[in-house]
This record gives C-alpha cells, sequence and structure tokens, in this order.
C-alpha cells in the first residue's frame, strides 16, 4: 500500500512557511498503521503540480494533495486533478449555498470569484469545511483514492481527523521505538546493533545523530518492537541512557535524586552549561547545591583550592588541574559527585602539544577521581555542546555501575 503525499504552496519553497502538514499527515497515518513513502513539496505552477500530480497517480494507490483549493488565480488543485482523471466540472449547488450561507453569517459581500470553489469535478465527493470556505474533494479512481485538502490548518486538521482518516485503509499499527545513546559515534552503534537484528522480519532500522548524541529508531509491528528492543538493549546495555523525549541531563537529576546523591560542577571551558543543563531541570535543586564557573586561573585557586605550582607546571588545561577542579568542587560544596572540565574550545589559543580541541572531563567521587582526555575538533558552541554531555553521560555511568575511580582515561575523540 503506498501512500503518498503532496504539499502545494510556493511559500513552502520560499522558506516563509514551515511544512507542518508533512508533519502532521505522517503521525496522524502512523496512528493506523500507514506509513508515507514520498512526500513532495510543489510551487503555485500548473505544469509543475500537473507533473508531480501524474507522476504520484501511476505509482501510489493513496495521494493526499493539500493547499490550492481557494479562490484566487494560484489555486488550481482541483482542476489540475480533474484534467488528469479525466473528470468535467460541475457546479455544486449544496457547496454554493454553504458558502453563501457563511458570507452571510459573517456580513460579507459574496463576489462570483469565491463561487469558483463550489466548480466540483463530476464524481468527486465534497468533504465539508466547517472552518473555512474551500470544501475537501475525495476521488476514487481505478482502485486509488484521492484526497484534495485544504491548506489552512484549522481548516485541515479537523476535515483530517473526521472525514479522511475514517475513508483511508486501517492496518495494524506499526510501533516506533527509539532509544538514546551517548558517547558512541554512530558507526560504533550500528555494528552492534545491526548483526543482532538482521533477521528480524520487516523491522526498519534508523540512526539519527546529535552532538554527541545518537537515536536509535525500530519500526515493526508490535511483537517484532518488543524482541527489538530487547536485542538492542543487550546489545547497548548501559550505553542507553534514555528513550524517545528523554534528556540526559534530566536521566542524570532523576538518577541522583533517587539515588539520594548530589553533584556539583568546576567549569572552565563550559561556562556553566553543565550547571546549565543541570538546572533545566525542575527538580534540579534537591540535588544541586553549587556550580563554580572557574575561567581564569586566579579563580581556580581561589573558588576550587587548586594549587598554584600545578597551574605552572602543568597548565589549565591539563589532567592534573581537572583532577583538583573536580575534587576542590567536591570538598567545597560538600556533595557527593563533582564534574570538571578544561579544554581549549579555540578558535585560537592552541599549541602542538595542547592543540585546540583538547579537553580533559574529571569526576571525583568518595570512590576516587577519573580525568578522561578527549580531542573534539568542532566551533565554539558545538565543543561545549559535545563536552557537556560528555561530562553528564559521566556521572550517568558512574551513578549506574558505581565503580572505584582512580587513574584516568585517554580518549582521542574526534
Ligand atoms: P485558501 O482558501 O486560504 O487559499 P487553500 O486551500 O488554497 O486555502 P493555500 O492557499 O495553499 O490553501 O494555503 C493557505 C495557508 O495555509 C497558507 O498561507 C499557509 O499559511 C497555510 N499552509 C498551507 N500549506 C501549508 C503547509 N504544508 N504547512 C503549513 N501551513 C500551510
Amino acid at each position: 500500500m503506498r501512500v503518498e503525499l503532496i504539499n502545494t504552496g510556493s511559500e513552502l519553497l520560499l522558506g516563509f512557511t514551515v511544512n507542518t502538514h508533512a508533519n502532521y499527515i505522517a503521525r496522524q497515518l502512523s496512528d493506523i498503521g500507514l506509513r508515507l513513502v514520498r512526500q513532495t513539496t510543489v510551487a503555485d505552477d500548473r505544469a509543475e503540480m500537473r507533473a508531480c500530480v501524474a507522476e504520484a497517480l501511476t505509482r501510489s494507490d493513496i495521494v493526499l494533495i493539500t493547499g490550492g483549493l481557494g479562490p484566487t488565480s494560484d489555486d488550481f488543485t482541483r482542476e489540475v486533478v480533474a484534467e488528469l482523471i479525466g473528470c468535467e466540472m460541475h457546479r455544486d449547488e449544496s457547496v454554493v449555498a454553504q458558502i453563501t450561507e457563511r458570507y452571510r453569517q459573517r456580513g460579507l459581500k459574496l463576489r462570483e470569484q469565491i463561487l469558483v470553489q463550489a466548480q466540483i469535478p463530476v464524481g468527486a465527493k465534497v468533504l465539508a469545511n466547517l472552518h473555512g470556505t474551500a470544501p475537501g474533494l475525495f476521488f476514487e479512481h481505478v482502485g486509488k483514492q484521492i484526497f484534495l485538502l485544504p491548506g489552512p490548518p484549522r481548516e485541515l486538521y479537523p476535515m483530517f481527523e473526521s472525514q479522511v482518516l475514517p475513508r483511508l485503509p486501517h492496518r495494524d499499527r506499526l510501533d516506533c521505538r527509539v532509544f538514546k545513546v551517548a558517547r558512541l559515534p554512530e558507526s560504533t552503534i550500528e555494528q552492534l546493533v545491526a548483526p543482532a537484528l538482521a533477521d528480524l522480519p520487516e523491522l526498519e532500522l534508523g540512526y539519527c545523530a546529535r552532538m554527541g548524541e545518537v537515536e536509535v529508531r525500530v519500526i515493526a509491528a508490535p511483537a517484532t518492537a518488543a524482541e527489538a528492543e530487547r536485542r538492542i538493549r543487550a546489545a547497548l546495555s548501559e550505553n542507553i541512557f534514555g528513550t524517545h523525549d528523554d534528556r540526559l541531563e534530566e536521566v542524570v537529576v532523576k538518577t541522583l535524586g533517587t539515588a539520594g546523591q548530589t553533584i556539583a560542577t568546576a567549569e572552565s571551558c563550559t561556562g556553566g552549561l553543565i550547571a546549565n543543563r543541570l538546572t533545566n531541570v525542575s527538580g534540579a535543586s534537591e540535588v544541586f547545591p553549587a556550580g563554580y564557573v572557574t575561567y581564569s586561573n586566579e579563580s581556580k585557586i581561589r573558588l576550587l583550592g587548586v594549587r598554584e605550582e600545578t597551574l605552572k607546571s602543568s597548565g589549565a588545561v591539563s589532567e592534573e588541574t581537572c583532577r583538583q577542579m573536580a575534587e576542590g568542587a567536591r570538598q567545597c560544596a560538600g556533595v557527593d559527585f563533582a564534574v570538571s572540565a578544561t579544554g581549549i574550545a579555540g578558535p585560537t589559543g592552541g599549541t602542538a602539544e595542547k592543540p585546540v580541541g583538547l579537553v580533559f572531563i574529571g569526576l571525583a567521587t568518595a570512590a576516587g577521581t577519573i580525568v578522561e582526555r578527549h580531542h573534539f575538533l568542532l566551533d565554539r558552541e558545538t565543543f561545549k555542546q559535545l563536552v557537556s554531555t560528555y561530562a553528564l553521560d559521566a556521572v550517568r555511568r558512574e551513578l549506574l555501575v558505581g565503580r572505584t575511580l582512580t587513574g584516568s582515561r585517554d580518549s582521542l575523540t574526534k
């Protein structure tokens, strides 16, 4: 069953209007077990629209078209479709009556041009528009279903839900499950997940990477999706920090709360971003009493007790400074965990020994302190975001696994 959507409107292609219909209709369809196989946006251009609709009619069983049903010169969806399937147009007096009544109620003068919306292709069913003047249209043509729907969202949504959905075939609903992973690159995740799912039938597997996080998405019939989830959890285990709309900072705050533990931050290159993300979560005050933004050497010494000799011998961006920042924050704030970050966000300030992108992330707990070394060659803001994600995920993993922390980890992640 091929279902295709065509959104018409030059404003969508000029970038003035975001095509929210595509998103809305895709989600409505998934609720009844249907999937869009193709979506096209086409300008208000008769030849382009004709070519686009003609193509869709050759390859799809259900074609949904939005926009271009109004009374102005750039509205010609009705005529294009009628022409393509060889229907004459006729004036539908019940539509004339509806439009006339709507204008009367609003005290507006009805011009003849408005009634072009009552020109209906012979054989089409009228879908009443309770929120506007242009009716929707429905055709059954050589075994295909064709829907013409109004552009304005307040007209489209109620019509879709009350008059389109009941006419569409309903399939078993597909289950969409999303798993979120921080720190692992997409390719590594694929190596772990894809072989584990290879024998599951009719399963769609997808990945979406964004700034230190990857979403693994499976879509399948409910029983297959449940089995896929079991295998994905086994393959990725503690690497999964959440599902669907979960945010990493939310998971960290909740996990700390459940464990009755507290955290402080000691930030240099992230400028408070880790603290900002933690405090974006409601309930953060229960677990986060203090954050220190120590950008200068002087503030690292004064606020966190970093030793002057360390800064002189190793520098501000070093494993030892990062360690002392985390331990100092833990002690000053009197918390269970303290996370620290010091690095060179760039674009200036790098040297051969300490290049732009070098960063140390520290985590101090009662069991000891761990410092990780990474290298993220990114623009400044993405660098900060990525470092904050790594730092938050370090806390989450530690809470989950509760290892004894000692020493350092070396990871040159690009
Ligand atoms: P009208 O009677 O208003 O002319 P119509 O059915 O001809 O209705 P359009 O003219 O194509 O529809 O669109 C009307 C308005 O609806 C647009 O200006 C735009 O604001 C909104 N719209 C149309 N298509 C979309 C879309 N795909 N996503 C979001 N908004 C849309």
